[in-house]
């Protein structure tokens, strides 16, 4: 094998509950708008709009407890979002099979520079300033099919400072977990590593340094995340 010009960029790894085995990440998928209550907070109808995604860099998964204010905004908001960790994919994959290729679930954020988010929006350019910046998605260990199920009903919450922010039911998802796999699979060609984050409640809001937020999910258990 040929030496290479540069030293490679590690693989980006999330710990799996229960094993010292890692998850290995390929892509990171993220939906838009998949609760009703959100959709309405952003200013959007909740049952016209198809589904749509955006994408986070695998190295913006971090699974550190601690995010990092990041520069160039002024209004970082929490979203509160179950993660989708697939062992399998390929294209066109059928809403009725798409759960044989998740290999777990867990927990994750999707913290947003919203001030740059609603800039891009308003000039119709890509979300990927406001979006996929470094450390962007904490998220806690993939918990295995094979000890949780395929959860798609139960509490999915989030507080800052002990104060509740967010709260849903991961049954109130607009498209649900096979149903995102499946559209997924029509525009890109899914593989073993992929993530997706798989949408947020109501209730986002700014964080700013020294929060602690501490997230749940039912059967899922928890995660804090330090603002720093
Ligand atoms: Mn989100």
């Amino acid at each position: 094998m040929p030496p290479y010009v540069i030293e490679p960029p590690a693989l980006v790894t999330l710990p799996v509950a229960g094993t010292e085995a890692r998850f290995p990440v390929r892509r990171v998928y993220c939906i838009g708008r998949n609760y009703a209550a959100h959709a309405i907070e952003m200013g959007h109808d909740p049952d016209r709009d198809p589904p749509f995604f955006f994408q986070k860099n695998p190295d913006n998964l971090d699974p550190s407890g601690e995010f990092p204010y990041p520069p160039r905004s002024t209004d970082v908001h929490h979203e509160a979002e179950m993660l989708i960790a697939l062992k399998s994919g390929g294209s066109d994959i059928a809403v009725g099979n798409a759960l044989e290729h998740v290999f777990g679930y867990g927990l994750s954020l999707d913290m947003t520079r919203r001030d740059l988010q609603g800039t891009a929006k308003k000039m119709g350019r890509p979300w990927e300033i406001g979006k996929a910046f470094e450390r962007s998605a904490p998220c806690g260990p993939v918990h295995p099919v094979t000890d949780v199920g395929h959860p798609d009903h139960g509490r999915i919450a989030l507080s800052v400072n002990g104060d509740l922010r967010q709260e849903g039911d991961l049954n109130q998802m607009i498209w649900k977990v096979p149903e995102m796999i499946s559209y997924l699979s029509e525009y890109f060609t899914l593989a073993a590593g992929d993530i997706i984050l798989s949408g947020t409640p109501a209730g986002v809001g700014p964080v700013a340094k020294g929060d602690v937020l501490e997230m749940s999910i039912a059967s899922l258990g928890d995660l804090t995340v330090r603002v720093v």
